[in-house]
């Protein structure tokens, strides 16, 4: 099972992920983006590779995620 993160020195807080997945990220108090669903499966699971890859900064991580091309 993959495990979605945030690398909190990465991220820059464009919203992109949050924009793209709500169910699966949020925005903290200061814009930056927050896992909410740590282990997506499924369709949860689609949208988080969907969100690895449009974060302009390749901070959102599938770590464990073969299908991943973050
Ligand atoms: S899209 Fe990327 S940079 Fe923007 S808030 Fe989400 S993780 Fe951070």
């Amino acid at each position: 099972m993959s495990e979605l993160r945030i690398d909190p020195e990465v991220c820059v807080g464009h919203g992109r992920c949050f924009d793209i997945a709500p169910d699966l990220f949020a925005d903290d108090e200061e814009g930056f983006g927050t896992v909410t669903v740590p282990r997506p499966e499924g369709r949860q699971l689609a949208d988080a590779r969907l969100a690895a890859r449009s974060c302009p900064e390749q901070a959102v991580l599938l770590v464990g995620d073969s299908s991943s091309t973050a």
